[in-house]
């Protein structure tokens, strides 16, 4: 998509495309790293020293009301964005909190019983462990303390 698409499609969701907030949807685009609106600012900010944290976070709150983007509740720190919105998987280092997609479309079914009478509209499975890098620093430490 070039830079007319993206002002054309974001006019149509209602959203006003400023120089700083085309900057964040270019951070975001086919970033896979699950970042927090922190290091969106900080990113951005390189490019525009003036821009506020508030700008960067109001940009983030109204592409996920439209849909655009995920906010991810699996970091216990701070909340993480996904600039993929369809919905899918994650796996979560709990030592380095790096957030990571599964591709796997899980086939899960609730029973009226279990699903309690909700109208069940999705479901996010978020697996947690240590990622390879993290396990090398484990094992690292493991050897220096034998
Ligand atoms: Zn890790
Ligand atoms: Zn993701």
């Amino acid at each position: 998509m070039n830079t007319t698409e993206k002002f054309q499609k974001y006019r149509q969701l209602g959203l006003k495309l400023t120089p700083q907030r085309l900057a964040i949807l270019e951070f975001l685009e086919g970033n896979t790293s699950h970042p927090s609106a922190d290091e969106i600012y900080q990113h951005v900010a390189q490019q525009f020293p003036s821009m506020s944290f508030a700008t960067v976070y109001n940009t983030l709150d109204a592409l996920r009301r439209k849909g655009q983007i995920l906010e991810l509740c699996i970091d216990p720190n701070k909340k993480r964005f996904d600039p993929n919105p369809i919905p899918h998987h994650h796996i979560f280092c709990t030592k380095c909190h790096k957030i990571v997609d599964v591709e796997h479309d899980y086939q899960i079914e609730l029973s009226s019983e279990e699903s309690k009478g909700f109208k069940v509209m999705g479901c996010n499975i978020v697996f947690w462990g240590l990622c390879p890098e993290c396990q090398k620093e484990e094992l690292n430490k493991e050897n220096l303390n034998n």
